[in-house]
């Protein structure tokens, strides 16, 4: 073959020439795979090899990720998982509730989730004629007695820890429920991490993260990842893997790689976050600035036994009540100097959040105090950072209402 041309040079790929392997995953930023010959692209076209297509489909770096994030869920369960990468959190949940279900199935779930998470129930799966059912999940007789009466209710979707009050759903029972009725059962696992909690060891079907959270941990990447031992449903052809691959729910190489960097200090970091979250929790129940504080660690919440019983430690996340209600809030976190306002979580710094000023400005009063939202309520995302640092902020903070 002749020499290419200028034009040519530009517009071909490059061929890698060095043999030696790359320490770190690499990030493959191609949108799609080529084919050593004929066969070979029947073959995986056809799953009869594995290989990779179309990066809607799959890419090395997104399907090493999600490998890593089943591999986490399973660790020391004894158990088969597989996951797949979403664009978000939210594209997980949607996948999830489009492949598993259709029109005329019901969702049984709780009032206090993520608000992202109810508002995509009500406003887009309802309309589509999947309704859902809001309960409180601590009363599993009523749970029980309504999957037993309504052959309807194909999922049970609840969160534990749920904002921004830290309540918690006893998995065991829930997935017990769904188990007994053959029913499917889902929880989003975002707050715990599988570090601190694995629902597939209670017999949960499907877990939902937000790896914008805890398993990135450095806020700089949207993503959702989908893990069940109903390994079939995530593979070429499965129900959940055709939604993603027609949907276009995909996640992309480069958030892949960043929670991938991200996933490498999470048994640390997620240790240090407990750590930090529950001695802050302890002094703000000291504080006389504040009534109430809600953080699953401390034997006063409501809801610890079933924290204990499910989970290693209890999380970064915390909130606590001011005395003063909005006024305070206000003023409270105008005082905020080292912590950051800021309407995420997870990440190694700490993040703060008043949400009747913030979050829930647009949302009624009523619907709000309905979901533990009141006046007062600020919401801390407990960082890594030396714990003095955050507790001298909280504070100054305090002596400025
Ligand atoms: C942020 C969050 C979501 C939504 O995830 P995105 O990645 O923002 O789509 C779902 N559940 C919980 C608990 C969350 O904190």
């Amino acid at each position: 073959m002749q020499h290419p041309q200028f034009e040519s040079i530009c517009a071909k790929e490059v061929k890698d020439p060095r043999t030696t392997k790359p320490h770190v995953l690499p990030l493959y930023a191609t949108s799609s795979f080529a084919f050593e010959s004929i066969d070979e692209g029947m073959d995986i076209f056809t799953n009869k090899k594995e290989g990779h297509v179309y990066g809607r489909y799959g890419n090395p770096t997104m399907d090493a990720v999600a490998d890593k994030i089943a591999a986490l869920e399973a660790a020391g369960t004894g158990k088969e998982a597989a996951a797949l990468l979403f664009s978000s959190g939210q594209a997980a949940v949607c996948t999830m509730m489009l492949a598993m279900l259709k029109q005329g199935d019901k969702i049984l779930t709780q009032g206090n989730l993520y608000g992202g998470t109810t508002e995509l129930f009500l406003k887009v799966l309802q309309p589509h004629g999947i309704e859902t059912i809001l309960m409180d999940l601590h009363d599993l007789e009523l749970v029980e007695k309504t999957v037993k009466n309504d052959p309807a209710i194909k999922m049970l979707y609840c969160e534990t820890p749920a904002n921004p009050t830290l309540a918690c759903v006893d998995l065991e029972a829930l997935a017990g429920i769904a188990q007994r009725y053959d029913r499917y059962s889902a929880v989003d696992n975002t707050f715990a991490t599988p570090y601190l909690q694995q629902p597939l060891r209670y017999g949960i079907d499907f877990i939902i993260h937000s790896t914008t959270k805890f398993l990135n941990g450095h806020g700089n990447s949207i993503a959702g990842a989908l893990v069940t031992s109903h390994t079939a449903q995530m593979r070429m052809g499965g129900a959940i893997w055709t939604t993603l691959k027609l949907a276009g729910t995909n996640c992309n190489p480069w958030d892949a790689w960043l929670i991938h960097n991200g996933m490498k200090t999470l048994a640390v970091r997620m240790e240090r976050h407990c750590e930090n979250a529950l001695r802050i929790a302890q002094e703000l129940e000291n504080d006389g600035h504040v009534s109430r504080v809600n953080y699953c660690g401390l034997p006063s919440h409501p809801d610890h036994l079933i924290a204990k019983k499910q989970m290693r430690a209890f999380g970064g996340m915390l909130s606590f009540e001011l005395k003063g209600g909005l006024d305070a809030g206000i003023r409270f976190m105008n005082a905020i100097k080292f912590c950051t306002l800021a309407p995420t979580l997870g990440d190694v710094d700490t993040l703060i959040l008043h949400p009747a000023s913030m979050s829930h400005l647009n949302v009624a009063k009523e619907v709000r105090l309905k979901n533990g939202i009141t006046d007062g309520l600020i919401r801390l995302s407990v960082g890594i950072e030396h714990v003095e640092d955050i507790i001298g902020d909280l504070k100054q903070a305090m002596g400025s209402i």
